[in-house]
């Protein structure tokens, strides 16, 4: 049966955003959080960007704080009533409009704090009034040190995408500003992944919550995203990029690095080859990073170069392609990174580049999806010979790898053959993600890499990850409603 936002107990104000945004059928993670946020009760939701979670928490939100609003335009009659706390400026920004949308006929104000950007706007913006702040914590403390935001009046908190806030070493500067909350309050805590921190701050945190578990909106089972893994050596990937871009046309790429310098090199020597690109990561400026991603939007540079934390949160209508520069250390955020592609029901490729360094990351994604991604060796790109652990894994089933000495001769880019290849030992645990630093405000400790190791359980845990989304084929029906509300609940482990 068609669950409608109305049956979900959703003021006429909001149902009637809702509408206007085409939206015709919740999603699972609405469907699941809305009544219970509504109730008054404390939520821990396993959901990402792209299930639709904002609005999940944004509408009841504003029904909510709808229902004592005052109307009355003095600064004093709207103190801080809701609190969101977002990792990245994106994310924060990207929320904040949300909350605007769904809230026009509503009489509340909401605004955005993150670091990055002058501070008096802000400041003046405080001062005006203010029903519900979205905000990233490092420059929220910045409001709180220089007394230009009152935390006291908070009832209703939300911690979005809490596991990239405490992998961004925002754990102390979050429990600053809880000390600063009224004791009574409704908290809301979003992550897609649950470590053993973000089970602990959820203890703390929350009260009898309801838990709700959601799948991506995307992941490595969707049909709409081809996956393609090209053997190459470390020196040959920009060469073997370039090529691929040039020779498929693609005209919109989003292009993962591990680090900030790999972001900034990558796209000038694209630059410098003739093709349009830029990078964004957290050492860019914002006015920077808005430019980098409206010029990337608006078709004016085909790649995009981002790092992992940048391109959280990112919605981008539509990518054809996501291209794996640097396999992740998390398997996690392989299935993040390809969730950006295949979108709106179109198809998507995601491409990566394995170096033989790489290999025991590739088999550790592999065993996270359940299945081999299909290898294609371009002549001329090949990969040298591979670690001597990773040949003999290969023994064990053999690859019908494409012989180099066959290839000799060869045009470089000429062909491209599927291989097989067989599976490698348990990948090693690797060092921290260089840019799991911070997002470019004040400096808080970082404990990069220790909260989000690959150890780290999703709801679900050692399970591939199933899509519980249909695709995105029209506005409806673009999620199956195959979420499971785990009924108060926690589960074990
Ligand atoms: P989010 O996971 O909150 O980042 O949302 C991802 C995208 O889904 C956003 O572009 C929303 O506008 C869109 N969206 C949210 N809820 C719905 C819905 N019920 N139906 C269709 N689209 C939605």
């Amino acid at each position: 049966m068609t669950q409608l936002f109305a049956g979900l107990g959703l003021s006429a104000e909001l149902t009637r955003a809702v509408a206007d945004q085409g939206y015709t059928q919740p999603t699972p993670v609405q469907v699941q959080a809305i009544p219970a946020i509504l109730e008054g009760r404390d939520v821990l939701a396993g959901a990402q960007t792209g299930t639709g979670k904002t609005a999940g928490f944004a509408l009841p939100l504003l029904q909510r704080l709808a229902a004592q609003a005052n109307t009355s335009f003095s600064p004093a009659r709207h103190p801080v009533r809701a609190l969101i706390l977002t990792p990245t400026r994106e994310l924060a920004a990207q929320v904040e409009e949300s909350v605007r949308t769904y809230g026009k006929y509503l009489p509340l104000k909401s605004t955005l704090i993150y670091g990055g950007v002058g501070i008096n706007p802000q400041i003046q913006a405080l001062r005006r009034g203010v029903d519900i702040l979205v905000a990233t914590p490092g420059r929220l403390l910045d409001h709180v040190q220089q007394k230009t935001v009152d935390l006291s009046r908070v009832e209703i908190l939300v911690l979005d995408e809490a596991d990239r806030m405490l992998d961004m070493g925002f754990i102390r500067d979050i429990r600053r500003i809880l000390a600063l909350l009224p004791a009574k309050r409704q908290n809301l805590l979003f992550s897609a992944t649950f470590t053993d921190d973000i089970r602990k701050l959820a203890d703390g945190l929350l009260h009898a919550p309801a838990l709700i578990q959601v799948a991506p909106r995307r992941n490595a089972e969707s049909e709409l995203v081809g996956q393609r893994v090209y053997p190459v050596g470390q020196t040959r990937k920009r060469d073997l990029l370039a090529h691929l871009v040039s020779e498929g046309d693609w005209r919109q790429v989003l292009v993962f690095t591990r680090t900030k310098h790999g972001a900034n090199r990558l796209s000038e020597q694209l630059c410098r080859g003739g093709i349009q690109a830029t990078a964004i990561h957290g050492n860019k400026s914002q006015p920077a990073r808005t430019k980098a991603l409206a010029d990337f939007k608006a078709g004016a540079v085909r790649v995009l170069v981002a790092t992992d934390i940048a391109a959280r949160g990112l919605d981008i209508e539509e990518l054809p392609h996501v291209v794996n520069f640097d396999i992740p250390h998390v398997p996690e955020d392989y299935v993040h990174r390809i969730g950006r592609t295949g979108r709106a029901g179109s198809t998507g490729e995601a491409i990566s580049l394995v170096a033989p360094e790489e290999r025991s990351l590739l088999n550790g994604i592999e065993r996270l999806l359940g299945r081999r991604i299909e290898q294609h060796v371009l002549t001329g790109f090949e990969s040298g010979p591979e670690p001597a652990s990773q040949e003999r894994a290969r023994q064990t089933q053999p690859a019908r790898h494409a012989s180099r000495d066959s290839n000799r001769g060869r045009r470089p880019g000429r062909t491209t053959e599927p291989v097989n290849h067989g599976r490698g030992s348990k990948p090693a645990r690797e060092p921290a993600n260089s840019d799991r630093g911070r997002d470019g405000e004040h400096q808080p400790a970082t404990n990069a890499g220790q909260l989000y190791p690959s150890s780290g359980k999703t709801f679900g845990e050692n399970q591939p990850r199933r899509a519980a989304m249909a695709p995105r084929g029209s506005r409806e029906g673009r999620w199956a409603p195959q979420a499971a509300l785990l009924n108060g609940r926690r589960r074990a482990g």
